[in-house]
């Protein structure tokens, strides 16, 4: 497969040079069970290819690797127990991104896991969220679909 890196843990994972718990692979797309799970089942899907984050990911394989999140997350509710699924996606160190190889968690959730996201709760500041807008905006005309 071109578009390896060799200093990548997940590239070697698809190559078969390092161990890996696999769920299900395509020609694409690669599952497998997140070796630092945070909660039973912790799996993860990536992209076969290597790109660092969601800014170098075509849309065709991210569009793979979310359908296999969600057959994943499917399988997390249906035969592993779960009672809700979180899937998630980190991109830059600063978002928690340890493994520099697109991927999504896909994180089964169960009463009582002690696993948590403190997200804000305040109303946003109208001025700050039409400055945004406008960010977007315009940012975004700039953007290919
Ligand atoms: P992130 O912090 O979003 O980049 O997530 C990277 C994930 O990859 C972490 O949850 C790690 O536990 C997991 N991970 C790292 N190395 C391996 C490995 N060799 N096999 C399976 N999962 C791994
Ligand atoms: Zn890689």
């Amino acid at each position: 497969m071109s578009q390896q890196n060799d200093g990548c843990i997940f590239c070697a994972i698809v190559a078969g040079r390092a161990p890996a718990r696999v769920l299900e692979e395509n020609d694409t797309t690669l599952a497998f069970l997140d070796i630092f799970p945070i909660t039973r089942g912790h799996a993860l899907a990536i992209p076969k290819r290597h790109y660092q984050d969601i800014r170098d990911l075509p849309a065709d394989e991210l569009a793979s690797t979310a359908a296999m999140a969600q057959r994943l997350a499917g399988v997390a509710f249906r035969d592993l127990g779960a009672d809700g699924v979180n899937l998630f996606q980190s991109n830059g160190a600063l978002a928690f991104q340890t493994v520099f190889h697109f991927h999504i968690h896909v994180l089964p959730r169960y009463q009582g896991d002690g696993f948590s996201i403190a997200f804000g709760r305040n109303p946003g500041d109208p001025a700050v969220l039409d400055e945004d807008l406008g960010r977007y905006r315009v940012g975004l005309r700039t953007v290919a679909d």
